[in-house]
């Protein structure tokens, strides 16, 4: 895979998207059973340029995903 800004192969793959306790919580959030969720997101970076080339999941893409938007936490 190749960066498509730059055209580097120097990507470094699978960095973990910060998430913090508080408030900012980062990542595509899906409903659960007794809560709602956010998936841990990770991406990859060229090295050359900065640019993220891509954003992923590592974790079960069967969820409920949640498209409305809103405050983390509220129904
Ligand atoms: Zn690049």
């Amino acid at each position: 895979m190749s960066c498509p800004s730059c055209g580097s192969t120097n990507i470094e793959e699978g960095v973990s998207i910060g998430k913090s306790a508080e408030g900012g919580c980062i990542g595509p959030r899906f409903s659960g059973f007794l809560f709602d969720g956010v998936a841990q997101m990770y991406c990859d970076i060229c090295l050359n340029c900065g640019e993220i080339t891509r954003f992923f999941i590592k974790e079960d893409t069967d969820k409920k995903w949640i498209k409305k938007p809103g405050a983390f936490g509220v129904k």
